[in-house]
């Protein structure tokens, strides 16, 4: 069985408990989490986060640990060029690798970072060396780190396999592994409608057996735009074929693909998105044909 899910909130009173149930009211069998608000380091005692309670559901609607997935917040950067900071990335995400092993999520996926100026091989070198200290840090673990395919947006590092590649086999850890993104991948300027010849680029430069995570979004932009702005299933340029097809590739039946799609908007032209079509997504993906009418079905 394919392993589809969402990311779900963990902001309510209920925490991690509160994630599991979002993501059962989706029909998901796998979801994502931030340990905390992805845009700054506060973050609630682990105590307090109900992972008890939330394994045990977990347990009694079939939804094995491994399929958990934790996003590393937006705020750290490996590959900032000022010492300081990039300390403070190491540090950060080590606590938040121990985070995501003591909720038992398998892995932690991670923007690889910005250069901001210094040029992208810098930037790489900041990176293998940042995650070489977090790897040593957390030796005790097996999470892995999930590093996620960015668009090209701005000064990003890990943009394409290549880069990928760079800084996994340059870490050299078997904890490091790759979120293919597929907004993202289609944003740098790969053809998904042609996923094969993709997966041998990718598998030239990075291994395909690194791939531990997707994340399934459409794109509201042309190939090669650099923009990264995601849109709902079969409403963008990758398409509602392409992605199951992706979705649905045997080899990696085994992987969480996560949907990162937008909320749906109180009626069309509205800005004010309250409606999540997680649930009505998962459906369409299933039943493998798409439904044109679906953002109105979300709406109801
Ligand atoms: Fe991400
Ligand atoms: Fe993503
Ligand atoms: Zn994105």
């Amino acid at each position: 069985m394919v392993k589809l899910g969402s990311h779900v909130g963990m902001g309510g009173k209920e925490k991690m408990l509160g994630s599991v149930k979002e993501a059962i009211s989706y029909n998901a069998n796998c979801f994502m989490i931030y340990t905390g608000a992805p845009q700054n380091t506060r973050r609630s005692d682990i105590s307090t986060l109900m992972i008890p309670e939330a394994h045990e559901l977990m347990i009694k609607h079939s939804i094995p640990l491994e399929n958990v997935v934790v996003h590393a917040p937006y705020i750290m950067n490996l590959a900032n060029p000022e010492e300081e900071k990039r300390q403070f990335a190491i540090d950060f995400l080590t606590s938040e690798v121990k985070r995501t092993s003591l909720m038992g999520a398998a892995q932690i996926v991670l923007h690889p970072g910005a250069h901001l100026k210094q040029g992208s091989m810098e930037g790489m070198k900041h990176i293998v060396n940042g995650l070489k200290k977090v790897i040593e840090n957390t030796s005790d673990l097996n999470t892995k780190i999930a590093l996620e395919t960015m668009a090209g947006k701005g000064t990003e590092v890990g943009v394409n396999f290549q880069e990928l590649g760079y800084i996994i086999n340059n870490v050299n850890s078997d904890r490091i592994t790759v979120c293919f993104d597929t907004c993202h991948t289609h944003d740098y300027g790969y053809d998904l409608s042609d996923f094969e010849s993709v997966l041998e680029e990718f598998d030239k430069f990075v291994g395909k057996d690194k791939i531990s995570a997707f994340h399934t979004n459409d794109s509201k932009n042309t190939i090669g735009s650099h923009k990264d702005r995601h849109e709902n299933i079969g409403f963008g340029y990758i398409g509602f074929d392409n992605l199951v097809n992706i979705i649905n590739h045997p080899e990696f039946i085994n992987v969480p693909k996560i949907l990162e799609t937008p909320y749906v908007t109180e009626f069309e032209g509205s800005k004010n998105k309250v409606y999540s079509p997680y649930k009505h997504e998962i459906e369409m993906i299933k039943s493998g044909s798409m439904d044109e009418n679906v953002l109105n079905k979300i709406r109801e």
